[in-house]
């Protein structure tokens, strides 16, 4: 097991696009138990291979409500608590997909950034699962919406990227001009209460 570095905006490596994976074999399963203890140690509801430097089609998720967290366990859908989490999927396909949602996502590649994001209220996700077995995903709630944005990772994309062009250009120079606000050296207010918010959401970077 082992934390991965986790790469940020705007690291040009977050713009490459993952490879099919064409066996779940050894190798990718450590990658997705490390992929897994990387999200976990910075709070993270869901990663992406291309996030950690990989280009596979790789994602983890775990939407699961956690202690202290923002998310209760009132807030999850029925659907969404009938899949079994932890999940790891390989080459995830959406099939289906209906409705419109709306969320304040946040990513672990775009730290102390969150930004209202429309998604599909619902999907259905072909892929293959830790063993290399096809498996078909039904949910809506936070778990589609998690999934929905790690594809984009695999695609090269980003939730910046799906702001209103004025919107996702300020927060990119804005990110390229000053960086990410460090918490535990505030230099402005402004940072200071950005960290504030920050600690409050950081249980839903995805
Ligand atoms: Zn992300």
């Amino acid at each position: 097991m082992a934390i991965l570095e986790v790469l940020k905006f705007p690291d040009s490596r977050l713009r490459l696009k993952g490879a099919p994976v064409l066996s779940v074999n050894a190798e990718m399963k450590q990658l997705a138990e490390d992929m897994l203890e990387t999200m976990y140690s910075f709070k993270g509801i869901g990663l992406a291979a291309i996030q950690v430097n990989r280009q596979v089609r790789l994602l983890v998720t775990d939407t699961r409500p956690r202690e202290g967290g923002r998310y209760k366990p009132e807030e999850q859908t029925e659907l969404e608590r009938a899949v079994v989490q932890p999940l790891v999927l390989f080459n995830p396909e959406i099939i289906k997909k209906e409705g419109k949602t709306t969320y304040d996502e946040g990513c672990l590649s775009v730290p102390t950034y969150y930004e209202t994001v429309d998604r599909f209220d619902y999907v259905e996700v072909k892929a293959l699962d830790i063993d290399g077995k096809e498996i078909l995903i039904k949910t809506d709630g936070l778990l589609a919406i998690c999934i929905q944005h790690e594809i984009d990772h695999l695609d090269g994309k980003l939730f910046i990227d799906r702001l209103s062009p004025i919107k996702s250009a300020r927060i990119k120079s804005k990110i390229k001009k000053h960086g990410y606000p460090d918490p535990s050296h505030p230099e402005s207010e402004e940072d200071l209460d950005e960290a504030e918010a920050d600690e409050e959401r950081e249980e839903h970077r995805l």
